[in-house]
């Protein structure tokens, strides 16, 4: 995909996870990896009205918070930008303040192995980061260690990071993430889950190799 195109996919994703009710607002960030640079949407601008053209660009590898545009990059290019670095295999990241997630957040309360589907985020829980103030290096640091073998944490009294190969996967995943964030808060309602054992989460993760949308596909 050229540069162009990932700039446009990613204005068309922001829009997505608006309309489909994951984001509200000017909530939530979306980056993707274009080679050497980090592409992440603008601060504060609602989603309806972005163009391709408003996509700040940040050097992955340089330069630390350096940036070109006609519009300031997300308050969070921390942790987007920490993320791509500590991580190669993460090719998109979104951020959003979906509600179950959000509720789970605000309580603190990690997800534990209440469905099979928690083996989507890389191990037998989704971890809960710890408090830091929005957009600070000190979030940021808190998120890397929540998102250690993960491909989504949620963050205290915030919201979710959800990571892909690339942007249709890291939607895929902040969907998944809310949906057993929804889940489990329904099973908490009625006397809390049954959790699987760390047996039965890996062998999901066996059978999870071959399932599902493939990285030669996506
Ligand atoms: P931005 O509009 O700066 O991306 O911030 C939204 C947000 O979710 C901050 O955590
Ligand atoms: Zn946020």
């Amino acid at each position: 995909m050229d540069e162009h195109a990932l700039r446009q996919s990613i204005v068309d994703h922001c829009i997505e996870m608006n309309a489909s009710g994951l984001n509200q607002g000017t909530s939530g960030n979306i980056s993707a990896r274009a080679g050497d640079t980090m592409l992440i949407t603008p601060s504060g601008r609602p989603y309806a009205t972005m163009k391709a053209e408003d996509i700040a660009a940040m050097p992955i590898d340089r330069d630390y918070g350096s940036w070109s545009g006609p519009l300031k990059p997300s308050s969070e290019w921390r942790f987007h930008l920490d993320i791509m670095r500590a991580r190669p295999d993460v090719g998109a990241i979104v951020h959003t303040h979906s509600t179950y997630a959000t509720v789970l957040a605000m309580a603190r309360k990690p997800i534990p192995a209440c469905h099979y589907m928690v083996a989507a985020f890389g191990g037998n829980d989704v971890r809960c980061a710890g408090y830091a103030r929005y957009g600070t290096k000190e979030l940021s640091a808190e998120a890397l260690k929540a998102l250690e073998g993960r491909n989504g944490c949620l963050l205290a009294n915030h919201g979710m990071i959800a990571l892909g190969s690339t942007l249709e996967k890291a939607m895929w995943t902040a969907v998944e993430l809310e949906t057993i964030a929804k889940q489990y808060y329904h099973a908490l309602l009625i006397g809390g889950p049954v959790l699987l054992s760390d047996a039965q989460i890996e062998e999901t993760h066996k059978s999870f190799a071959s399932y599902g949308l493939q990285d030669d596909e996506a």
